[in-house]
Formats: structure tokens, sequence, C-alpha cells
């Protein structure tokens, strides 16, 4: 195998990137070259403006751990960070205050926002932040690629009685930062998503690629947005290279974020079985070829077997890159040929 895309969000999928770049550089991978080319097509729909800036935190996110530039604790953001522009602009009383802007993170986006200014598309802007961060190490080894270069956001509709409808909507990163997932999510809107375009190079890469892979990242907010891009959907379908699934959902809950409010508001059962099968069988009009779950759900195994899609339980917990390269090795011996 030469080519391997990952479908991506932030956090988990930059964590499994790690671990699988690990696993291609150390020859661990079964069949995978060990100069092979990792793509990784981006969820973009969490993206935001504030103070006049475009933030893009799942591209940041794989970009900087990647490139070795991420805090590990916080596991966004920059390390080393410092937040005097984030103090100066509390002290304006300037919201929002709640999202978290460092100042080193800050030029990023200052870069990003300049070059969107100047008429450069998303795509290009993030090629042109990943020759600082990604080759360097990689050199032509990793391309990161946004799922779109139009703009799509999620969106949150939570219960407000001070609303006439009842209901209020907020940006998925109001939902997730400010309101930290603690109120139910009654529904996920996903704004421009049916009229984006897939970005330059992201149906190639599914369709000319040797593996796919849907790391453990958000099924609803990462994963499910960038399936939901037109086209990509039909590129898995079509595509000749199998295409493997590592399950989020550990022991009946998410290992970090808010993929339990997610799944539950958008009606699907919050266990690894149930996001397997929530992702489907190719055979049976979905789009995987086979699907991991953790040790601790081999119980639910037979139940996704039964639903025509192949699956194993191995230990699933990123505890560190040699354990998430053996997840890789896993899932690609899972579907090997
Ligand atoms: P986000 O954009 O930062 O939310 O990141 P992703 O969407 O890529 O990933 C979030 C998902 O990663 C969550 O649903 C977590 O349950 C999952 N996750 C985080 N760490 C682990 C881990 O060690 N093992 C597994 N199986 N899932 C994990
Ligand atoms: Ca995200």
């Amino acid at each position: 195998m030469q080519n391997i895309t990952v479908l991506s969000g932030g956090m988990g999928g930059a964590r499994f990137l790690q671990g699988l770049l690990h696993g291609v550089t150390t020859g661990r991978l079964p069949g995978v070259a060990d100069d092979a080319r990792v793509t990784v097509v981006a969820n973009t729909a969490d993206d935001l403006w504030v103070h006049g800036l475009k933030v893009c935190p799942d591209l940041d996110t794989v970009m900087y751990t990647l490139g070795d530039g991420i805090d590990p604790e916080r596991g966004w953001g920059r390390r080393d960070e410092t937040w005097s522009t984030k103090d100066e602009l509390a002290a304006y009383g300037v919201e929002p205050t709640w999202f978290g802007l460092g100042d080193r993170d800050i030029a990023t986006h200052l870069v990003r926002t300049q070059m969107l200014d100047a008429g450069y598309p998303l795509s290009q802007v993030t090629e042109a932040l990943c020759r600082r961060w990604l080759a360097p190490v990689f050199g032509a080894g990793v391309t990161l690629l946004p799922m779109t270069d139009d703009r799509v956001e999620t969106h949150v509709a939570i219960a407000d009685p001070d609303s006439p409808s009842g209901r209020r909507v907020v940006h998925f990163q109001e939902y997730w930062v400010r309101l930290r997932a603690q109120v139910p999510a009654e529904a996920v809107v996903v704004v421009g998503l049916d009229d984006a375009t897939p970005g330059p190079g992201v149906i190639d890469a599914i369709t000319d690629a040797d593996l796919v892979v849907l790391p453990p990242s958000n099924p609803v907010v990462s994963v499910g947005t960038i399936l939901g891009v037109p086209r990509v959907r039909e590129a898995l379908v079509a595509t000749q290279a199998p295409v493997v699934g590592l399950s989020p959902i550990v022991g009946g809950t998410h290992v970090r974020g808010m993929a339990e409010q997610m799944l539950t508001s958008i009606g699907v059962e919050v266990s690894a079985a149930g996001v397997g099968l929530h992702y489907g069988a190719r055979s049976a009009g979905g789009v995987l070829d086979g699907w991991l779950v953790d040790e601790v759900d081999a119980d639910q195994v037979e139940r996704v077997t039964g639903g025509g899609l192949p699956c194993r339980a191995v230990p699933l917990m990123m505890t560190d890159v040699d354990a998430t390269a053996a997840m890789a090795a896993a899932a690609i011996e899972l579907v090997a040929r």
C-alpha cells in the first residue's frame, strides 16, 4: 500500500494519525510501504470567525499535532502558549471571551485570514501553513486537505425557555467550549453542507487510495460532516480501496469530547456497535468494509458482523504512539485482501 487516506476531525483524528505515521515510518503496518503517503481530509465544519480571524480548529489540531507544535496537555493550540492578547481583549470587554486564542496561535489565524482576504482558497492557505509544520517533518509524505473550501458551519439547537420557539441555535464551538456540551443537543444543523463542493484533491484522495481509514473521530460533527460533503460518500462507496473504521465510543461513551451528546441528538445508539452500524457495511449500502471496537466491547462484535460488517475487538486506547500504531495495524489486517 502506497496511499492511505484518513477522514479526520481534531484531537481523536490527530492522535490516530500520529500513531499511523509512526507505524508507517517504522515499517510496522502489514503491506504498507515505509514511504507510503498519507492524505488527511479534515473536517472544517467547526471553523469560526472570531475577533475578525478565521479559525480552523480541526485543521490546526492535525497540523500542530503532526508538526509537534501542539500543547500536549490541552490537545489543542500551541505549546508554550501565552494569553496576553486574550487578556487584553477581555479588558476591552470584547465578546466572545470564552474562545481561547493564544498569542502564538493567533499568528496562524492572522496568516490564514490575510491569505483568505487576498483571495486564496482555504486549501491553498492550508498548504502554505503546512509548509511550516508538515513539510520539514514528512516531506511529501503527508498532505492535509480541508474537506471543502466553502463556508460550512455546524450549529446546535438547544432548549431555551426564553425564546418563542423554545429553542436557540448556537455555533458548535459555543456549544462545546462555552456550554461544555452540558445541555442536551436537540438537533445538529450543518449550515452550507448541502451546497459545499469537495476541496481540491479530496475526491481523488478517496478514489485513488489503497486504503481509507475513518479514525476514532466524532461520528457526527467530524466524520459525519465530511461524509455529508456532496460526492464524498459516493466516492467512498465507489473506491477500490478497502475502507476501515475505528470506534470512538469505548464502553458506551466517548473517550474525550462530546460524541455521546451528538449521537443522541441524531438518534444513534451510543455504543461501538451503534456507530459501526450507523456508518454501515459497504455491502449493505454503507461506507465501511471493517470496524474495530475496543476489547471492552467484545460482546458487540457479533451484532456488527450480523449487520454484514467484518468486526474485531482490539485495544483502542491511544495511550501512546506504539499503542496507536498497533490499532492502525489491526485495522489494516481486518480489511487486507
Ligand atoms: P475533535 O474534533 O477534537 O472533537 O476530535 P475528533 O472528532 O477527531 O475526535 C474526537 C473523538 O475521539 C471522541 O469521540 C473520542 O471518543 C475519540 N477518542 C479520543 N481519544 C480516544 C482513544 O484513545 N481511543 C478511542 N477509541 N477514541 C478516542
Ligand atoms: Ca472538531
